[in-house]
């Protein structure tokens, strides 16, 4: 089967910055699949060259087969990014922004579906509120919802709970899990390990740019609570 994502030999650098240094990564369709890092490990840089938002400078790049430079319009269709902040005009409510953006992807008749989202993302009541009135929680959700108006088969999360309270964090979650049941690959960044174990099945660490573990979840814990023993005792 085709992968869902797949970089070669991927690299962004910023004058004397190396941002990616040579990733190679390959997920399949369905995985759930998590990338870790601390502050400027790199993942913001690899979602932005498989989102086409910025260029790399060598290597490949693709989604569901489609190369993101020379096929950008194919790998757009069939991912969904959820971005860190939303950006929004402030005049707009929650059921216009998402219009808008089905608009983006030529979608002329998408009620249906939206009112789909925004009641799986417990959004419906707020659906004629103004963006600019929604507390940061729904903001969230918005910001999910936008990601999803064109059912895009791969959905990237970038730190979708950075900040956010227990509760949302579970709420987001769970639909994070239902998308991922009902058939999307999804792959989100996080700094925090328990929230890799408690949904991921498979992680990438990355490390100044370079993949410095690829392994399951578990095997991942397991080195590093061996470790932290081995510390202690040491
Ligand atoms: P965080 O968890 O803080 O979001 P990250 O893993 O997403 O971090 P990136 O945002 O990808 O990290 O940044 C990787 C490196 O590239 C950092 O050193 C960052 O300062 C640098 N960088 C990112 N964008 C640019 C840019 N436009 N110009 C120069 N350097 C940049």
């Amino acid at each position: 089967m085709t992968p869902a994502i797949e970089v070669q030999q991927l690299s962004k650098r910023y004058g004397a910055l190396t941002a990616l240094d040579d990733i190679d990564l390959k997920i399949e369709q369905g995985e759930f699949f998590a990338l870790l890092g601390s502050n400027g490990a790199g993942k913001t840089t690899l979602i932005s060259i498989l989102a086409g938002l910025i260029k790399p400078t060598s290597g490949t790049a693709r989604v569901m087969g489609y190369d993101v430079q020379s096929q950008y319009q194919q790998t757009r269709q069939r991912l969904g990014v959820v971005p860190q902040e939303l950006v929004y005009d402030p005049f707009f409510n929650v059921r216009e922004m998402l219009v808008m953006q089905s608009g983006y992807f030529g979608i002329k008749h998408n009620d249906v579906w939206i009112d789909e989202i925004l009641f799986r993302l417990d959004l419906a009541n707020k659906a004629h509120v103004n963006l600019r009135a929604l507390s940061g929680g729904m903001k969230r959700r918005v910001l999910i919802a936008q990601a999803l108006v064109h059912k895009p088969p791969v959905i990237i999360l970038d730190e979708p709970t950075a900040g956010v309270d227990v509760d949302l964090r579970q709420s987001l979650w769970q639909f994070v899990q239902q998308l991922n049941q009902d058939g999307h690959t999804v792959v989100l960044t996080t700094h925090y390990l328990e929230e890799a174990e408690a949904l991921c099945r498979r992680v990438a660490m990355l490390k100044q740019g370079r993949v410095v573990v690829l392994d399951s979840i578990e095997n991942l814990v397991r080195t590093i609570r061996d470790y932290t023993l081995l510390l202690r005792l040491s």
